[in-house]
């Protein structure tokens, strides 16, 4: 038996948690709390009067309950909280994680599925992580934007090494479009066969630019991508969407 289980108080050393929980009505006694609660621990517990007058804390996910005595202390909840076992399985909560792995796993979430970055200060989710692991670290959406830029980073340094690596050609397609606020976009994709003979499509530059679309505008833009990335020797063809624009 755990350590945890003595009361540290004549007779209720045998009592259990959840028997004391359904037999004894409570009463909340926190206003008359003298001894200030600085711990964070106690964002865990409640600390009530049972009908001896004696306060206890009270595990606010199991029935785990500690007498509380004028000189006792917080280790017994802190060793609780680590190990409750309505709160977090033991095992799992001994796997430590790499924040920056999480961190960079959970901007691919939000690249994935378009989230905004605003998700990880979401309530809710953070509770649903910190219980899945409660070394979890909560973050805001200014680092989740910027976790976003570094495995943007990242992903174009590999694929630019693929690009470079590959023996084949590489065949362009590109669109450019106006959005109603008249704000000029254009995309371009590079689609190549790889080394074990699957094809690809990936986007290579998604950015502004403004209208006329011209021929003109068009090819040194195409051009200071293809330079970008390291490929202007390698362009095989290149598909267009607006011919009238680009003759
Ligand atoms: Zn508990």
């Amino acid at each position: 038996m755990d350590n945890e289980d003595e009361y540290p108080h004549g007779g209720d050393g045998g009592q259990t948690s959840a028997d004391t929980s359904q037999s004894k009505s409570l009463v909340s006694v926190s206003h008359s709390v003298k001894r200030s609660r600085t711990s964070d621990v106690w964002n865990h517990f409640t600390l009530e009067e049972d009908e001896n007058n004696d306060k206890r804390a009270y595990c606010k996910k199991c029935p785990k309950q500690y007498l509380m005595l004028p000189t006792t202390g917080t280790s017994n909840l802190i060793r609780h909280h680590g190990k409750c076992s309505m709160g977090v399985d033991v095992e799992r909560k001994r796997v430590k994680i790499d924040h920056k792995v999480a961190r960079e796993k959970f901007s691919r979430v939000i690249i994935r599925h378009d989230l905004p970055f605003l998700c990880v200060e979401y309530e809710e989710l953070r509770d649903f992580i910190s219980y899945m692991n409660p070394d979890y670290r909560c973050y805001t959406r200014n680092t989740a934007a910027s976790d976003v830029v570094k495995t943007w980073e990242k992903e174009k340094q590999i694929l630019k090494s693929e690009l470079e690596r590959i023996p084949s050609r590489i065949c362009l397609t590109s669109d450019c479009w106006t959005s109603l606020g008249g704000d000029g976009y254009i995309v371009l994709t590079a689609h190549y066969v790889d080394t074990k003979w699957i094809l690809n499509s990936k986007i290579l530059s998604f950015c502004d630019m403004l209208p006329p679309h011209s021929g003109d505008a068009l090819a040194g833009r195409i051009h200071e991508c293809l330079k970008e990335w390291g490929i202007e020797k390698k362009v095989f063809t290149l598909t267009l969407d607006r011919a009238v624009a680009t003759q």
